[in-house]
């Protein structure tokens, strides 16, 4: 398989070649298309697997079709991650994709001004990817809201979990639109994991690499 057998579109195509991929990893050749069709997804992966690009790729693909504008003090695609650090790889990634497609990208996490956080989001951001504390402390200052959300992913769950974000991701779940994507990752599937897949996704197509 090749990217270009996917069904993605030539600025993502183009992304890819910058960064001189050619062959996609498992994940991605597996994920991708059903992702690309709507389809919620289940995803069991470790770090290292190509995951990142198996959700970024297709959901640059779906807000470029859907073409709405940036929601004021919210966002479209939301990414929630366990640690700065990967919060910080991930913005990276979506920026580097997103950039052809003319997307704007955000990242918002723990140890940083919560006074700067609040004057980057409040003209809205297309993708932001964030950790669960610190979404929600904006959450509840009235600084940002999550009805534009149209993609949510959830990666390295049991990661959050593991670092005390179950409150904070079943608050979240309220919050966001039930009309929306949802793109599931953990690297283990515990009971509490598949407790939360109920409460957020459905009817997801499940890949485990
Ligand atoms: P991830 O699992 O998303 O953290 O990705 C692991 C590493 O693999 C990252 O350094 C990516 O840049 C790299 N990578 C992801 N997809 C591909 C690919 N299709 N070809 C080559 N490298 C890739």
């Amino acid at each position: 398989t090749q990217f270009t057998d996917l069904g993605l579109s030539q600025p993502v195509l183009q992304a890819l070649d910058l960064k001189g991929y050619d062959t996609p990893t498992p994940i991605q050749a597996q994920a991708i298309p059903p992702v690309l069709e709507g389809r919620d997804l289940l995803g069991i992966a470790q770090t290292g697997t190509g995951k990142t690009a198996a959700f970024m790729l297709p959901s640059i693909d779906n807000l470029r079709e859907a073409d709405n504008q940036t929601p004021f003090k919210s966002c479209r695609m939301l990414v929630l991650a366990p640690t700065r650090e990967l919060a910080g790889q991930i913005a990276e990634n979506a920026k580097e994709y997103g950039a052809l497609a003319g997307l704007k990208v955000h990242s918002i996490v723990g140890g940083t001004s919560v006074n700067k956080d609040r004057n980057k989001l409040h003209r809205g951001t297309d993708i932001l990817v964030a950790t669960p504390g610190r979404l929600l402390d904006l959450i509840d200052q009235k600084a940002f809201r999550l009805d534009g959300v149209e993609i949510l992913v959830l990666d390295e769950a049991d990661q959050m979990l593991d670092l005390g974000f179950i409150h904070a991701l079943r608050k979240i779940s309220q919050l966001v639109p039930d009309e929306r994507q949802t793109l599931f990752f953990s690297a283990t599937m515990p009971t509490a994991i598949k407790e939360l897949v109920g409460k957020y996704c459905r009817n997801p197509v499940t890949v485990s690499v």
